[in-house]
């Protein structure tokens, strides 16, 4: 039941929903149940193992399960939920969509025998700029939900002054080789980490992070992100 000052507050400063910009009743989160319904959802917890998201990164890492909550394409609804995240400082965004996304998870033994949350870090410029990490925001409301650690310090981005004024945009964006630098070696050896992002589109930035961590030894690897962008569509 929504508390009385729930009900005020609701009346004083309503809600909307990041998709469709309609109003949000009491109890809905982020996205009214009608775009909930319609969120284009991968459906990949249900085959963790084998989707098409865990097939991207064959040969590439080596990983366990892999899930992401939509399909995201640049334009479509669902995606001002990760520019909204990303570019108007709503930083519950990351905490509801990532609670949510754990929530329909949890079922389906998707975390079973995770140990620890690692958020694909952004650059200090960055975050200073955006004001937040979005991911570590996702993780931490996957956190929330599954009581599994989110560790944000055991590695760094540092790539971040590098010049690259001499390539295509999509080279750039590609560019993440070397990217980060482990810091706590220590608290990864011999576990199972889930690495968390908020859009996955080419796999580059989770491989370049992995191989990075996996300099701790012994570690295993799943993955989880909001968005998915498919070549199948
Ligand atoms: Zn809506």
């Amino acid at each position: 039941m929504p508390s009385l000052w729930t009900r005020i507050f609701d009346l004083l400063a309503p809600r909307h929903c990041v998709m469709c910009g309609g109003r949000l009743a009491i109890g809905e989160q982020i996205i009214c149940t009608r775009c909930n319904l319609h969120l284009p959802r991968t459906g990949f917890g249900r085959s963790a193992y084998d989707n098409e998201m865990a097939r991207m990164f064959w040969g590439r890492m080596a990983v366990e399960r892999c899930a992401a909550l939509f399909y995201y394409r640049a334009g479509a609804e669902a995606s001002r939920i990760i520019y909204e995240l990303k570019y108007r400082r709503r930083a519950e965004i990351g905490l509801q969509m990532g609670a949510m996304t754990a929530r329909e998870l949890m079922g389906g033994g998707f975390f079973e025998g995770i140990e620890l949350i690692v958020p694909v870090p952004l650059a200090r410029a960055r975050v200073r700029e955006r004001g937040y990490n979005q991911s570590l925001l996702i993780a931490q409301g996957i956190g929330r939900v599954t009581g599994i650690g989110v560790a944000d310090d055991v590695v760094e981005r540092t790539n971040f002054t590098e010049s690259q004024t001499q390539k295509h945009r999509w080279q750039r964006m590609e560019n993440v080789e070397g990217a980060f630098t482990l810091r706590r070696p220590e608290a990864l050896t011999g576990r199972h980490v889930l690495l968390v992002d908020d859009v996955v589109t080419t796999g580059s930035t989770i491989c370049s992070l992995a191989t990075e961590l996996n300099k701790a030894g012994n570690v295993k690897f799943s993955v989880l992100s909001l968005g998915f962008v498919t070549m199948q569509l």
